[in-house]
């Protein structure tokens, strides 16, 4: 804009600059144009006067007569000879005209005009210029130019006058091309106007009120300045110049409208631009603004959407700083935000946790993997330990290249644990709170693959409540349940720690015994036998229950490759116990035939 601005004053400068040099040398022109055309007619004056006797000027002649012949061919060849001439006369002391180019003389008296009063007045006055009259011969505006002729003894004898039609100095002027609204002017020494392009007939010959006026009156002869002019009211750059020493003066101006055109479209075409140019600038600010608000809304959303997601998140840089957490991860770990904002994904994950997390984040960060899903562990800052539902992904910032891992993070402790009992309930007898015969039966299935591998001892022994039925008819079914109950807690009190329990049956138990052979695994049984036997059940009304158990027992041997052998085994060895009296002990086997 500035430039343009500068382009624009440097524009204005050089078109008023060049308007000024084209007046001044116009008015030049035009003024060298007047004074040519009057040296010319001053010429034709003195030859004029050189010719004239003193007799010639004391009548008026009769046409036809020597004298006047002569005159009027010298008269008549001086104004052919001079195109701005029109009119070429003398005139006797009276005013009267006694010589003329014109062939009939013109029956005027001049004796009023104030030129002849002076060239009558003053005997030195030279040559003298009217003011612009109108001539009573033509009747058109003119300038009488004339110089004085004298008698011999030096007094006045009349004059030889030139006139100048205004009406050629119009043409003239009209023929130079100024612009639309350009302006050229003759006036005398009062400013009245003697011609003008372009004309104004109510002004001709009258004094105007012209701004030079002050120029002309303080004797300068020639100037340049703006004005608006007091004919025609149009504002113009003006020039004027007296022409010689003469009381005459040229003026030529050219119109601001058209000298300053050009620029003022230029001002037009600059401005227009300077708009458009000024909405799009504003339009694509607009834009930008509205763009940037969008996506400060769309951050804004998103870290709304986080901080309020009921999920936790979390941002973490690639050297495992927190970088955002919301609300509810903090919940998950117990931690307020700015706390996590100096810890790392490290210091609170549980330490069997965190070789899981360096692995897939590795693979991660090598493009192997997009995102992961694990469950893991967290330590609370209160220290319990919180299992998550962790899903991680990388993000990578488009434009600083940097990349952040998105944790997501559900709490899963509660489903965890209940899977834990699930899984609990699932394997254990919800009565004696043994395992059940699904659970028994896969711990004891990988107790045997041990044992086929280490060849080491193994007994597995069965255990069966006598008379079972008769307690629950005799004293109903839940005094059965408390008897069972109090089975496996004699169990429980008498076993060692490797042992494995279960209860396979309504009220059949077995034990598995590792590290045991038969031998030991009867002393273990005998013992059981022995605690159950003696212990009793109290009940409300009548005498404590007492009840007994049978016991089969068989050892690993190499052939067996499932636990049913074994289990087999050792029920035809309870089944001989139950058989020879119950409440006893057999081994499988030769034992068996021993007892
Ligand atoms: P024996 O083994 O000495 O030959 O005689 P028994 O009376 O124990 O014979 P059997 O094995 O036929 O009877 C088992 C009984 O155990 C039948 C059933 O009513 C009872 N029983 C099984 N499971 C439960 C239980 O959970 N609670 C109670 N109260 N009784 C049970
Ligand atoms: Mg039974
Ligand atoms: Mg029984």
């Amino acid at each position: 804009m500035a430039l343009l601005l500068l382009s624009l004053g440097n524009e204005y400068q050089e078109a008023e600059k060049q308007a000024q040099s084209e007046v001044e040398t116009l008015s030049r022109v035009l003024e060298e144009h007047a004074l040519a055309i009057v040296q010319q007619v001053d010429l034709v004056l003195h030859d004029v006067q050189s010719h004239v006797r003193p007799n010639d000027m004391r009548l008026r002649h009769m046409s036809g007569d020597a004298s006047a012949r002569k005159f009027h061919a010298l008269l008549k060849s001086h104004h052919d000879d001079v195109p701005e001439l029109s009119l070429l006369h003398l005139i006797n002391a009276s005013g009267e005209h006694i010589h003329s180019s014109l062939a009939v003389l013109p029956n005027v008296n001049l004796a009023d005009r104030q030129y002849f009063q002076r060239q009558k007045n003053e005997a030195a006055a030279g040559l003298v210029i009217s003011a612009p009259v109108i001539s009573r011969v033509t009747g058109n505006l003119t300038l009488i130019l004339s110089r004085r002729i004298n008698f011999g003894d030096g007094r006045f004898a009349g004059t030889v006058q030139a006139s100048l039609d205004m009406k050629y100095f119009q043409h003239f002027y009209h023929s130079l091309n100024l612009g639309k609204h350009g302006m050229v002017a003759l006036y005398d020494q009062t400013l009245s106007l003697a011609a003008r392009y372009p004309p104004s007939e109510k002004d001709m010959g009258k004094i105007s009120s012209l701004d030079a006026k002050l120029f002309i009156q303080n004797g300068i002869s020639h100037a340049t300045y703006h004005t608006k002019s007091s004919l025609d009211g149009v504002s113009r750059i003006e020039s004027f110049r007296q022409v010689g020493n003469l009381p005459l003066y040229v003026f030529a101006g050219i119109a601001e409208n058209d000298y300053l055109a050009e620029w003022r479209r230029h001002v037009w075409q600059y401005g227009i631009g300077l708009v458009i140019f000024s909405i799009m600038l504003i339009m694509i600010g607009k834009r930008q603004r509205l763009a940037e608000e969008a996506l400060l809304k769309s951050e804004n959303r998103f870290r709304n959407a986080l901080e309020h997601a009921a999920i936790g998140m979390a941002l973490v840089s690639p050297d495992g700083k927190f970088v955002q957490v919301n609300h509810a991860f903090c919940d998950i770990v117990g931690y307020k935000q700015e706390e996590l904002l100096n810890l790392t994904l490290e210091t609170i994950t549980h330490p069997d946790d965190v070789a899981m997390d360096h692995t897939h984040i590795k693979e991660m960060e090598a493009g192997k993997i997009r995102s992961y899903e694990i469950e893991k562990r967290y330590v609370r800052k209160d220290g319990r330990i919180v299992w998550v539902q962790n899903t991680v992904s990388i993000s990578r910032d488009a434009t600083e290249g940097q990349r952040q891992i998105i944790q997501q993070v559900q709490d899963i402790t509660l489903r965890k644990e209940l899977a834990q009992q699930l899984e609990h309930e699932a394997r254990t007898d919800f009565l004696t709170g043994l395992s059940n015969r699904r659970h028994f039966l896969e711990l004891a299935t990988q107790e045997l693959i041990r044992v086929r591998r280490y060849r080491s001892p193994l007994t597995l022994a069965m255990l069966d409540l006598d008379h079972f039925k008769t307690i629950n008819d005799t004293y109903g079914h839940e005094v059965g349940d408390k008897v069972l109950i109090e089975l496996a807690e004699l169990c429980r009190r008498t076993l060692r720690e490797p042992d494995v329990m279960g209860r396979i049956g309504g009220e059949e138990f077995a034990i598995l015994l590792p590290q045991t052979t038969s031998a030991q695994a009867y002393e273990i049984a005998e013992r059981l036998r022995a605690a159950i036997s003696a212990t009793s059940i109290p009940i409300e009304r009548g005498l404590p229950v007492r009840f007994t158990v049978s016991v089969g027992i068989t050892s690993f041997v190499s052939s067996d490759t499932n636990i049913d052998m074994l289990l087999s085994r050792a029920d035809k060895a309870l089944y001989a116990a139950k058989r020879e009296g119950r409440n006893r002990v057999i081994i499988e086997g030769k034992s068996m035939q021993a007892t």
